[in-house]
């Protein structure tokens, strides 16, 4: 069997924070704010796998009220989620997201994105795309009043049993 998930987060980007995304950091004037390290890139991707497996949101999960998840590396709450994931017994066939910001350019930090969350969740790093673009200047994000992402992700069964 599969499945899948739908992931999207979006923070507004402030001065004074680090650019944290997909667990990277990366060098710009201004970062994203949150009660964690508000990297969008590793909540949608959260949000794909829980959707993917039927068990809710990242919210649920890690409340913002939470005063343990205060500063939080979302790096390591994709690992949590995928912990819990496999142990429900899925695994992941890939994870496709895009980040949606007018600058900085991400080109030269896409693979190291995929790289750092395929090594987090310890799958290939063949599973993962991350993919980048603009919106040409249209709406908050085009004004650079915030970074989004968006993220699907496919899992399977990893035991072969067959009552479904
Ligand atoms: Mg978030």
């Amino acid at each position: 069997m599969t499945r899948i998930g739908l992931g999207y987060d979006i923070h507004r980007l402030v001065t004074g924070r680090p650019l944290i995304l997909g667990g990277l950091t990366i060098p710009f004037e201004r970062g994203l704010l949150g009660h964690s390290d508000a990297d969008v890139l590793a909540h949608a991707a959260c949000d794909a796998l829980l959707g993917a497996a039927g068990l809710g949101d990242i919210g649920e999960h890690f409340p913002d009220t939470d005063p343990r998840y205060s500063g939080a590396d979302s790096i390591d709450l994709l690992k949590k989620v995928y912990t819990k994931i496999k142990k429900e017994g899925w695994e992941l066939v890939n994870l496709d997201a895009t980040i949606f910001a007018q600058a900085p350019k991400m080109t030269p930090y896409k693979a190291d994105m995929a790289g750092r969350m395929a090594e987090c969740m310890a799958v290939e790093r063949s599973r993962i795309n991350i993919k980048a673009t603009t919106t040409e200047g249209l709406g908050a994000i085009g004004r650079g009043d915030g970074i989004a992402a968006m993220c699907v992700a496919l899992l399977q069964s990893a035991t072969t049993t067959t009552d479904v």
